[in-house]
C-alpha cells in the first residue's frame, strides 16, 4: 500500500473514491463535508437522504458509499468521526474505528486508491497530534484487513496537519 501525504482541497482528487467526515444526518455542513457536498452537487443530498431514510443515521466510527456524482472521484465514503469531549468518551476508539470501516468498505467495493481528510480534527475538535498518531500507527500496519487498497493519499487542508502526518510518517 502506497501512502502519500499532500496539502490541497480534497474536492480535487482524482482517486477512485474520496473520503467525506461526515455528521450522523449525512446532511451536509461545513468544512470538508460542505465542500465536498457543494461541488458533488444535489444529487448528492438526495442519496444520502435516502440512506438516513432507509437505515438510519450514521452512528460515530462508522462509514457509508455513495456515488461520486460531480466529483472526479467515482466513490464518496462518508465517515463518521468522533466530536472530541475531553477524550474520556472514547473518541481515540471511535477515530480509530473510522479509518478501519473506511478501508472495510473500500476492500469490499474494490476500490484501489482513496484519498482521506484528517477526520474530527475540524469542527470536532480532536486533538490534531493525537489523531495523526493514530492514523499513523494505524495505517503503517493495518494488520488483519490484508488490504486490497493500493494507495492512500492523506489530503491535510491545514499546514499543521499536513506538518503533523509528514512527521508521523516519515
Ligand atoms: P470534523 O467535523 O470531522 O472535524 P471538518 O470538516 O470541520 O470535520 O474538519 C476536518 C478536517 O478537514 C480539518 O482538518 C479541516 O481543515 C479539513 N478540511 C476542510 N475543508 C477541506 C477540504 N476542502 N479538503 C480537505 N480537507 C478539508
Amino acid at each position: 500500500m502506497k501512502i502519500d501525504i499532500i496539502q490541497g482541497d480534497i474536492t480535487h482528487e482524482k482517486t477512485d473514491a474520496i473520503v467525506n467526515a461526515a455528521n450522523p444526518a449525512l446532511a451536509g455542513g461545513g468544512g470538508v463535508d460542505g465542500a465536498i457536498h457543494r461541488a458533488a452537487g444535489y444529487d448528492l443530498y438526495e442519496e444520502c437522504r435516502q440512506i438516513v431514510h432507509k437505515t438510519g443515521e450514521c452512528k460515530p466510527g462508522f462509514a457509508v458509499l455513495t456515488k461520486g456524482y460531480n466529483l472526479l472521484c467515482r466513490y464518496i465514503i462518508h465517515a463518521v468521526g468522533p466530536v472530541w469531549r475531553g477524550g474520556n468518551n472514547g473518541e481515540e476508539e471511535i477515530l480509530l474505528n473510522c479509518y478501519r470501516n473506511i478501508l472495510a468498505l473500500a476492500i469490499e467495493t474494490g476500490i484501489k486508491s482513496i484519498a482521506i481528510p484528517n477526520i474530527s480534527t475540524g469542527i470536532y475538535g480532536f486533538p490534531k497530534k493525537k489523531a495523526a498518531n493514530i492514523v499513523g500507527t494505524y495505517f503503517k500496519n493495518p494488520a488483519e484487513e490484508q488490504p486490497s487498497v493500493e494507495y492512500i493519499r492523506f489530503v491535510c487542508f491545514d499546514e499543521e496537519n499536513y506538518l503533523l502526518y509528514k512527521n508521523e510518517f516519515a
